[in-house]
């Protein structure tokens, strides 16, 4: 995809979720399709590239696009949430997450859908169905 295939990708998202077409949310969105994969609030901060486009900012255009499940958050590591375009997958269940313990990249396994745990199961009530893999990624294989 090009830099206006993604820009014209965000407008679509942001319309379809009713949410007005800000800078800030068109470069999130841009940087996460980009990405392919989850990032934390500090790899998003690196990856847009602008001067001005400071933590608070970041936290709150989140904010924004979780609020309408543009986005949501794939998994925590080193005590930092990773967020990713939710198109993938559903409200309750998210695509595995494989973490390379050779070179250390997280890539998203969105082919592959494992069946959704019970619920209630034990008097526990499940809401959300992540799952996080270790391996090798086919580079180090
Ligand atoms: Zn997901
Ligand atoms: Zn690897
Ligand atoms: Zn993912």
């Amino acid at each position: 995809m090009t830099k206006s295939d993604f820009d014209m990708q965000a407008r679509r998202m942001l319309k379809t979720a009713k949410l007005y077409c800000t800078e800030s949310r068109l470069t999130i969105l841009e940087v996460l399709a980009k990405a392919g994969k989850p990032l934390s609030q500090d790899q998003i901060a690196r990856r847009s590239g602008k001067k001005h486009f400071d933590k608070v900012t970041i936290y709150r255009t989140l904010e924004s696009l979780l609020r309408v499940g543009l986005v949501h958050k794939a998994f925590m590591e080193k005590r930092a949430c990773h967020f990713e375009l939710a198109h993938n997958c559903t409200e309750h269940q998210c695509h595995p997450h494989l973490t390379c313990s050779s070179c250390g990249d997280t890539h998203c396994l969105t082919q592959i859908s494992l069946p959704m745990a019970k619920s209630p199961y034990q008097g526990f009530v499940i809401h959300r169905q992540q799952v996080r893999l270790e391996g090798l990624c086919p580079r180090c294989a």
